[in-house]
């Protein structure tokens, strides 16, 4: 037996690797299962390079949990360690490393944040345990067992024992406060999160299972129950070609068995320069658009999981997506400001968003009638990406859809063509007529497709936004709202209609109207339109619109005016018969109420006309009938 004294430059850091990090102090069992798996990767490797020449047999990794000794056990059947190792590993290399580390760390108010990213290795141990047991056998012809153990203060001891079989149980006499880690259920759970793709099979189980089987002289399943709890080979890791449709699908459901919707298509990527990376990425059907992502993507190293908190490694827009992304080459070990800043992550991101954008493309490509199946659930990603980012924008003119009120859908450059010839303005303006409510806005609708105009429809929160984007995208174009004006003027053009009333005719009308109505809300224009629209109707200026709607949704600096009133024009078509009879009506108060029936049935075109208004306009119109 041999004791030996770990060389500690600073303090102590045992206590302070149990003390802090304290939410975190799961992580333990991903880094001795990591390490464990690491040992079984290094075996294999020595064997097919020559270097090992005895039988690898099984590899399988177990977890021993034995509640009445108290202890955790990870047991590996990989390269071993010899007791000199074991000095040079773990108490002098390891120890190193983690005490760089929780020297760097100690003080930091993110630690915990930081923890999840970060390797301590096997020094974490220490936050679960009182004692931490290494016997090792190494791989190394004639090589002697060694067993060490260390109580967390910097002393240890190292000692020759036995044992059967080749590899390392790193045994963890859990400590008082942290008998959670006995729980079988705790357990079981942390391996599910951690572990369930790492590349060797993984099996979990109870001593007293294990006390049986080694009765029988069973070693090869020492734990009774032969669960193996993780899958060894995900999807991702295997060859496209070699999947099919239903691998992904399958894959999918594995992913995130509480969900019930199949993906509506996937991205399976594979890049090994300039950086390393594997995954599949999933769009999900969402429910709505508003849904708070909580099956998100997960993120791993090696096939161990890192985090599903993708937050600047994934674009903002493609939060919404679901999967996996593997990548060695995300920095784990550092802070969140840091992985924000760091170049691999940035073109990871970059990489992603072009496969992305890509991917849409060939769908679009290969299968229109099924994109454009999709694309009301997909619409959400393409505009926030083309509203996000430059590159994606640029890529996404290609297959980003417009959809009218007919339900069809065109490409940028298909609608450009299509109204062209009609929706040209006097200015060689294009202008894009839309829709935000069918519904609401029929009469409206109706009127310009009589004109022979297309109609869009822009009826998602997202869409205001992107209406200015493509306006600063497209040329020479505007986009119009099919109530902003008469239908006349929606789309300027030059020939004017000549009015029948002349301008002494319209400066006596103008105070009988302005009676009838709120004048702060309304603002009484005279127009000559032909005799077949509306005595009066009511349009909302695009530019008023747009500014109120930025002030509700308190964006646009426009909160520094308080809430902006609603502004709306009362059009008299001066060309209708009935405003030439009012005109000429002698007695002011039929007068009054003629002009006040034709203002009112402009405001119940555009849903207005509510509460005392509403009820007095209906009361007056059947006494009308009578
Ligand atoms: P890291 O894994 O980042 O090198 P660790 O502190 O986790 O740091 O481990 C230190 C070293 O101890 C490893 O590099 C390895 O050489 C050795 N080691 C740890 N666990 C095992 C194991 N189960 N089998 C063999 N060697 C191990």
């Amino acid at each position: 037996m041999q004791t030996g004294k770990i060389n500690v430059q600073t303090e102590n850091i045992f206590p302070i690797i149990k003390k802090f990090l304290y939410s975190d102090h799961e992580i333990f069992l991903r880094e001795l299962v990591s390490n464990a798996v690491d040992a079984t990767k290094k075996l294999k490797a020595f064997s097919s390079m020559g270097e090992f020449k005895g039988e690898v047999g099984k590899t399988t990794l177990e977890i021993i949990l034995d509640k009445k000794a108290k202890t955790l056990t990870i047991r590996d059947r990989g390269i071993g360690m010899t007791g000199d190792d074991i000095v040079k590993y773990i108490t002098q290399i390891a120890f190193s490393g983690a005490e760089e580390f929780v020297t760097k760390y100690k003080d930091k108010v993110d630690a915990n944040a930081m923890i999840g990213h970060f390797g301590l290795g096997f020094y974490s141990a220490f936050m679960v345990a009182k004692e931490v047991e290494i016997v090792s056998l190494s791989f190394r012809e004639g090589a002697k067992a060694a067993r060490w153990i260390c109580d967390g203060s910097p002393e240890y001891k190292l000692e020759e024992t036995t044992k059967e079989f080749r590899g390392t149980d790193i045994i963890l006499h859990i400590a008082d406060d942290s008998t959670e880690f006995l729980e079988e259920a705790r357990i079981d759970t942390l391996l599910k999160k951690y572990c369930r793709f790492l590349p060797e099979e993984i099996k979990f189980g109870t001593k007293k299972e294990y006390v049986k089987a080694e009765k029988e002289g069973d070693k090869e399943t020492e734990v009774e129950v032969d669960n193996i709890i993780n899958n060894p080979n995900p999807l991702w890791t295997r060859k496209p070609a070699d999947l099919t449709d239903e691998d992904y699908k399958n894959f999918y459901r594995e992913l995130y068995p509480m969900n019930f919707e199949e993906p509506l298509f996937w991205i399976h990527l594979n890049v090994d320069y300039p950086f390393n990376l594997t995954g599949v990425l999933y769009f999900p059907k969402l429910k709505n658009n508003f849904e708070a992502p909580k099956d998100k993507i997960q993120l791993y190293s090696n096939q161990v999981f890192v985090t599903d908190n993708v937050e600047h490694v994934v674009p903002d827009f493609l939060m919404l997506l679901r999967g996996v992304i593997d990548s060695p080459d995300i920095p784990l070990n550092v802070s969140r400001s840091y992985l924000q800043a760091d170049s691999n992550v940035k073109k990871i991101a970059a990489h992603i968003t072009k496969k992305v954008a890509d991917k849409l493309e060939e769908i679009f490509k290969k299968d229109r009638t099924d994109f454009e199946k999709k694309w009301n659930d997909i619409k959400i990603f393409v505009e926030y990406g083309m509203l996000s980012d430059d590159k994606f924008n640029d890529k996404a003119q290609k297959f980003a859809l417009l959809t009218n009120t007919e339900d069809a859908h065109f490409t940028l450059e298909e609608y450009e063509n299509k109204i062209k010839p009609i929706q040209t303005d006097k200015d060689k303006k294009l202008i894009y007529l839309y829709t935000t409510n069918v519904a609401e806005q029929h009469s409206y609708i109706q009127a310009a497709k009589d004109r022979g105009y297309d109609v869009l429809l822009f009826d998602t929160p997202l869409d205001s936004h992107f209406i200015g984007k493509l306006e600063s995208t497209l040329k020479e174009v505007a986009f119009v709202r099919v109530d902003a004006d008469t239908v006349d003027k929606l789309i300027k053009k030059d020939e004017e209609q000549v009015s029948k009333l002349n301008d002494e005719q319209k400066k006596e009308l103008q105070p009988i109207v302005e009676e009838v109505v709120a004048k702060d809300k309304f603002t009484v224009v005279f127009e000559s339109l032909s005799e077949k629209d509306a005595p009066m109707l009511i349009t909302r200026p695009e530019f008023m619109r747009r500014m109120k709607d930025m002030s509700a949704m308190g964006g646009g600096g426009m909160s520094f005016y308080g809430e902006m009133p609603d502004m709306y024009n009362l059009v008299v078509n001066t060309n209708h018969p009935l405003i030439s009879k009012i005109l000429g009506e002698k007695n002011a108060d039929k007068r009054k109420a003629i002009s006040k029936q034709a203002a009112d049935l402009a405001m119940l075109s555009q849903g207005l006309l509510k509460g005392e208004e509403l009820t007095k306009f209906i009361k007056r119109s059947v006494e009308l009938i009578d």
